[in-house]
């Protein structure tokens, strides 16, 4: 085994030492002159990590001893004997005293600005275990403490609000709303993001009466006497009310990013993902004047807005590939919705939910487009260049459409790729999927992306309310994806739980819900629709689902995701080793630094706080 591995890192050394010498520009200030001295030049790092227990999520899983840096590039990984002589009189050398490396954690999806502007402008309105409000009145009494601060025009922004965390147990109405206020216009959002309330001012801001029909894919509530009752469901009702809300200026927006740069660099997060809608410009900005400080992957919300921003890197050739801004802004492709939330009954399935609550009882949901639609629009994405789509599918019914979508582009009278493997049709959610669509998914090269946290957060009231054990056994079925071999990745979905990918890491392992519930049975049922089959995952394979795995459903499994030669120099420092601690203690593990390209971006420094509070 060692001399394998030693033989390797012979080969991989000598591989970079060609590379790093025949690519200009790789080390800053290192750059050989031309033609001389090429072959006698030896590397000289710029940082060598050393004396670390450093996993380095290649093929293998490999372990290695050491790594070097030069510039924002992983130029040598191996032995210690190995790398230290590529340190020079200015190679910083950095002891990791034991702790443990990975590659820095890669969102795999998540809404990286509308966090930010949540926490800056928005009352905080979530339940136990995410926040603090427990009933209607504690609710209320939030949103009237910010009335007190309120300026004249502005509106009165609420975020988070849980109805299944409420004593209540029900969302709240225009009629409670009205009780904080109603001459400030209120609008608070569920924490799924795909409904809100707001109250009697804003309904009027909105133009919403009696009369108003549904829009699309949406619903307006009302109660029993025919009025609105506030409830907005689903984006295109949210959005007749929210349109009207005076926008956040340019400065907050880049402090926001600023805000959650810290946030997610200090749960390991290298590269971030702004998962809907994104603004390239701002994000430019962003980067420029160092309110960006980790890496992020931009998705657009039309091919129109994706074709904007690629144009600007050329022409119609471009949008097969990412195209990098400086480096960290990463147009990385186009984004749609397909349903709804599974915690609001808007997930779309082909069986009806367990409990339907003021639904009919057959109640299965609806999609956002038609199978037609659907088609069409990834059919223009597709044939307008682009190979990477994301759709959010949470129901087995959204996700049905969306691989027949993916299916139809496929065919040969449309666009082919240069590989079949260029293309990465991701999935998002993949909350409640059947056995055999993870076979179409095999099929057709596709990527399912987990919202992993669902099992830990909302595990309990999808068993007893939504879904039933039998399909609540296999939300996010992570086994049946990593049977099938297929790449598939973790993520947050952030505002609507916390960034945290070593609790999702955690989660995917574990299959607990934070009562402590059991999401997973033993019990294989065969010939069932929803076969229950135990879906916890190892250690190593939840580890490349927030970290590899990520990067290639993103196409850039060349760039990051792994610490291996050429690659970026993008890690997280842990105080222990995620793949050697008991199971139950991943998500405790302590985040020590976050580097990204080289450079940290985040240090834990709580010893020396406690340091200063005892000489104080
Ligand atoms: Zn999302």
């Amino acid at each position: 085994m060692k001399s394998t591995k030693s033989r390797v890192f012979t080969y991989m050394l000598i591989l970079t030492l060609i590379f790093s010498l025949s690519i200009p520009g790789l080390a800053a200030g290192a750059e050989p002159s031309k033609g001389e001295k090429k072959k006698s030049q030896k590397i000289e790092a710029d940082i060598i990590y050393y004396n670390g227990d450093i996993v380095t999520v290649d093929k293998n899983m490999s372990s290695a001893e050491a790594v070097a840096v030069v510039g924002n590039e992983i130029v040598a990984v191996g032995k210690m004997g190995d790398i230290m002589p590529l340190s020079g009189k200015n190679t910083k050398k950095i002891n990791l005293q034991g702790k443990t490396m990975l590659p820095g954690f890669y969102d795999a999806h998540s809404h990286f600005l509308s966090t930010g502007i949540s926490l800056l402008t928005s009352v905080q309105l979530q339940s136990p275990p995410i926040g603090t409000i427990k009933n209607m009145d504690q609710l209320l009494a939030a949103l009237s403490e910010r009335a007190k601060t309120i300026k004249p025009g502005e509106w009165i922004i609420g975020r988070g609000y849980d109805d299944g965390g409420l004593e209540e147990g029900r969302h709240p109405t225009r009629e409670d709303l009205d009780k904080v206020s109603t001459e400030i216009p209120i609008v608070i959002t569920h924490f799924s993001g795909h409904n809100s309330v707001v109250n009697s001012k804003a309904l009027e801001i909105g133009g919403i009466t009696k009369d108003t029909p549904n829009p699309s894919g949406s619903e307006i509530g009302h109660f029993a006497d025919g009025s609105p009752n506030g409830q907005l469901w689903e984006l295109n009702a949210m959005k007749m009310v929210s349109d009207h809300i005076p926008p956040v200026t340019q400065q907050q927006r880049l402090e926001a990013i600023a805000l959650v740069s810290d946030i997610y660099a200090a749960k390991g997060v290298t590269t971030a993902n702004d998962g809907a809608g994104s603004d390239f410009e701002l994000f430019k900005k962003a980067l420029d004047n160092n309110y960006l400080k980790i890496r992020s992957t931009l998705w657009f919300g039309s091919v129109d807005a994706a074709k904007k921003a690629y144009d600007q890197f050329g022409g119609k050739e471009v949008r097969g590939k990412n195209q990098y801004y400086k480096d960290l802004v990463v147009l990385n492709g186009v984004k749609y919705f397909q349903d709804g939330s599974p915690q609001l009954r808007t997930a779309h399935l082909t069986d009806p939910y367990f409990t339907t609550g003021e639904y009919p009882e057959d109640w299965v949901a609806y999609p956002t487009y038609t199978q037609e639609e659907l088609n069409e629009k990834i059919i223009e994405t597709h044939q307008a260049g682009f190979n990477q789509i994301y759709v959010h599918t949470n129901g087995d019914a959204a996700i049905d459409a969306l691989i027949n979508a993916y299916e139809e582009v496929r065919k040969p009278e449309y666009r082919q790729p240069a590989k079949p493997s260029d293309l990465r049709h991701t999935l998002i959610h993949t909350q409640f999927s059947r056995e055999d669509q993870f076979d179409r998914m095999k099929d057709l090269g596709l990527i399912p992306s987990f919202l992993m946290h669902h099992a830990y957060y909302l595990g309990d009231r999808h068993m007893a309310e939504y879904f039933g054990p039998e399909r609540s056994y296999r939300m996010s079925a992570t086994k049946d994806a990593a049977n099938r071999d297929l790449p598939f990745t973790l993520h947050c979905d952030t505002p609507v739980f916390p960034q945290d990918p070593l609790h999702i890491m955690w989660g995917a392992v574990n299959r607990l819900s934070f009562t402590g519930q059991e999401i997973f049975t033993e019990n294989y049922k065969e010939g069932t629709k929803y076969r229950s089959v135990d879906q916890r995952i190892t250690p190593e394979q939840a580890l490349r689902g927030i970290t590899i795995n990520a990067a290639y459903q993103d196409a850039e499994e060349n760039i990051t995701g792994s610490i291996e030669v050429g690659k970026r120099a993008d890690f997280v420092i842990l105080a222990e080793n995620p793949l050697k601690v008991d199971k139950m203690h991943i998500k405790d593990i302590k985040v020590l630094e976050t580097i990204v390209g080289g450079k940290t971006v985040f240090k834990d420094d709580s010893k020396n706080k406690d340091k200063d509070k005892k000489q104080k």
